[in-house]
């Protein structure tokens, strides 16, 4: 069973039509009517904040259509249609004020002569944070790596404001909607990066309501074919909504026996989620269960009376009862999950939740601002993640590497295993060697065997979901080493199969430190590369290419780049200076 809820959030779909000119002449001179352009933005916005300051929207929106006036999107459409429309997505969502100002500018600095310092002064430091995180670096200039350092500086701001993501996935998911104006080839394209990235993290984040949004949209340009038939069988089902109606009433009656307050609504899955489901299980024909969700008014222990009203009512389908309450997702989604055989033997789904959790699992980080006064962990421990993906990125240099890395750490798919007594969860596709590393990095670099199940096996085998695995190692006394003849340390071959970002980095800096011992020119060359980019770094910035690194170090008078890098290395030249230098050069070709 899948953990999205139902499709219809619609989110942003309401584009105002009218052509710009005439609206812009209502908006100069009937500001307030119901042709205002940030009219429905306002609305959308006060609905949810009422004490919200609709001024800024209205000078935020004049600032960005000015400076994107003459712009056209491939459609035809006036180039403001865009950040207004990102900006009602970040609003349906329940995002607070900043984020909608910094929705309507987003794209001013990257495609307008409107600068960073000017956005500065005329809107403050947490706008010009948030726009500057969703800007791209230039193609020209940082080349093929532009889009893997666009992702590592995005991610870096999302560190300090993960306002940036939000910004970021509803401008991703208009994009994606407006790509019917492209080729076909670019649709595929752009889908395809999509789903390569930008999902996985909104589902990291736990934003399901525009996850659900991102996939349908995916699904459209990726499989044309399938979506239509999909829509199809979502729109013609006849006795679908009375059944789930009549269901729904029966659960209701069955919850209040045992006295347990909940709200019982059916919930239908959305399209992509349907068509998984279908693929899966190599059906023929769209394969959907009717589903239900009951949002018990209470605490979590209300969840486990309900589901025994639940399975009292009708019997549920053995295997299919999952507890995401005692075991949360890896995006710390918390419900009960169970099939029960209901009415004229039809197969039902039902999701059992409570109200705060529901809320969770709807916006995720968003939550927090779409409810201000809901008081609740869960956006700081979706937030602990990305630090954490921040932590390793301190050690990967190359931003393709670090995109490797953040794919690996986002796959969906995830496998829990036994080790002493405890879990562990890994990617799934994981070996014992991932394990090891897991456990502790010596522990990773001295294994010499693995049980799984209490079977000896190969340390490339793939570890599945509930294994029991046993790590042997060199120093535990439990394997018979011959002094002086076992090898130490991982063996290269590992890198062919590992799937964790931790087994992967320790791997290869046991071999990075194993072939340079002592100080070498080449090691002060990277330390002074790595100590420039951390530099770069904490300025929310990075380097793609060695081409301005190489012109500073001409400019200050080094016979190369690498003398320059020694020089940062041995202190000769503090890395602070070096790049305000860099970020000079950059921002200031000329
Ligand atoms: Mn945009």
């Amino acid at each position: 069973m899948d953990v999205d809820a139902g499709h219809g959030a619609a989110l942003g779909r309401a584009l105002p039509t009218a052509p710009l000119t005439q609206r812009l002449r209502s908006f100069l001179s009937f500001q307030g009517n119901d042709d205002d352009p940030v009219t429905t933005l306002t609305r959308t916005h006060r609905a949810i904040h009422p004490s919200a300051d609709a001024g800024i929207l209205r000078r935020s929106y004049a600032v960005a259509e000015n400076m994107h006036r003459g712009q056209f999107r491939k459609s035809g459409d006036p180039y403001i249609t865009h950040p207004l429309a990102v900006a009602q997505i970040c609003a349906e969502l329940g995002m607070d004020t900043t984020t909608l100002v910094a929705a309507l500018l987003h794209d001013t600095v990257e495609d307008t002569s409107y600068t960073l310092e000017t956005l500065h002064g005329d809107f403050g430091p947490e706008v010009t944070h948030l726009v500057d995180g969703v800007t791209k670096f230039d193609k020209a200039f940082y080349g093929k790596v532009a889009e893997a350092e666009t992702i590592r500086k995005m991610i870096i701001a999302a560190g300090k404001d993960v306002r940036v993501l939000v910004i970021k996935l509803a401008d991703r998911l208009h994009n994606m909607r407006t790509l019917d104006a492209r080729s076909p080839a670019s649709r595929a394209r752009i889908a395809t990066a999509t789903l390569d990235v930008l999902v996985p993290l909104c589902d990291r984040l736990g934003i399901q309501a525009l996850k659900r949004d991102l996939d349908d949209v995916v699904l459209y340009h990726l499989e044309p074919e399938s979506y239509a038939r999909i829509d199809e069988h979502v729109k013609n089902r006849p006795g679908w909504d009375e059944y789930l109606g009549a269901v729904s009433v029966e659960a209701q009656r069955a919850l209040r026996r045992l006295r347990v307050s909940a709200d019982v609504k059916p919930r239908p899955r959305h399209y992509y989620s349907i068509w998984k489901d279908t693929v899966a299980g190599g059906h023929a024909v769209p394969f959907d269960l009717p589903r239900l969700a009951v949002v018990v008014d209470g605490p979590e222990t209300d969840c486990y009376a309900a589901l025994g009203a639940i399975h009292g009512q009708w019997r549920p389908v053995a295997g299919r009862f999952k507890d995401f309450i005692a075991s949360p997702k890896n995006n710390l989604y918390r419900s009960l999950h169970t099939t029960v055989t209901g009415p004229d033997g039809r197969l039902v789904e039902v999701l059992i939740r409570t109200v705060s959790m529901h809320r969770c699992a709807e916006y995720g980080v968003a939550t927090g601002y779409r409810y201000p006064k809901f008081d609740s962990e869960t956006g700081t421990d979706q937030l602990t993640w990305l630090k954490r993906v921040l932590d390793w990125e301190q050690d990967t240099t190359d931003a393709g590497q670090f995109l490797d890395s953040l794919r690996c750490d986002l796959a969906e798919a995830q496998i829990t295993v036994f080790a002493k007594g405890r879990t562990f969860e890994l990617p799934a596709g994981s070996t014992p060697v991932d394990l090891a590393y897991e456990l502790s990095p010596d522990k990773g670099d001295q294994t010499l065997a693995a049980t799984i199940n209490g079977r000896l096996a190969p340390l490339s085998s793939q570890l599945r979901d509930g294994d029991v695995v046993e790590i042997f190692t060199e120093t535990d006394g439990r394997v018979e080493v011959e002094p002086g003849i076992a090898p130490r340390g991982p063996r290269k071959e590992w890198l062919g199969f590992v799937k964790s970002t931790q087994a992967q980095m320790q791997i290869n800096r046991y071999f990075a430190e194993e072939n340079s011992p002592g100080i070498s020119i080449a090691d002060k060359v990277r330390l002074g590369r790595a100590t420039i980019g951390l530099t770069l770094r904490k300025h929310d910035r990075g380097l793609a290419s060695e081409v301005p690194l190489r012109r500073l170090a001409e400019e200050l008078g080094y016979p190369d780049l690498e003398t320059m890098l020694v020089a940062v290395t041995e202190r000769n030249l503090e890395p602070d200076q070096v790049v305000e230098q860099l970020i000079a050069l950059v921002d200031h070709p000329d």
